[in-house]
């Protein structure tokens, strides 16, 4: 018997359902990034991680499924 463990990718975060400009997005998207919370790609709406430089603020994001970086 072979045991199959199928793992759900975790849901998406809510996309972004507002109407703003770019600029606007970018900064929700650094506002996020910059409280340590995880923020949605504008790519394609999964997570960003936040990318760290030498300091603890974050420097930028990261989205590990489209491969889109925001710095
Ligand atoms: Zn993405």
């Amino acid at each position: 018997m072979s045991a199959c463990t199928l793992v759900a990718p975790p849901a998406p975060p809510d996309p972004v359902d507002e109407e703003g400009t770019l600029d606007e997005l970018v900064a929700a998207l650094w506002t996020g990034l910059r409280g340590d919370r995880p923020v949605a790609c504008l790519i394609c709406g999964a997570e960003m991680s936040p990318e760290y430089g030498v300091h603890a603020r974050a420097i930028g994001g990261h989205c590990s499924t489209c491969g889109a970086s925001l710095h």
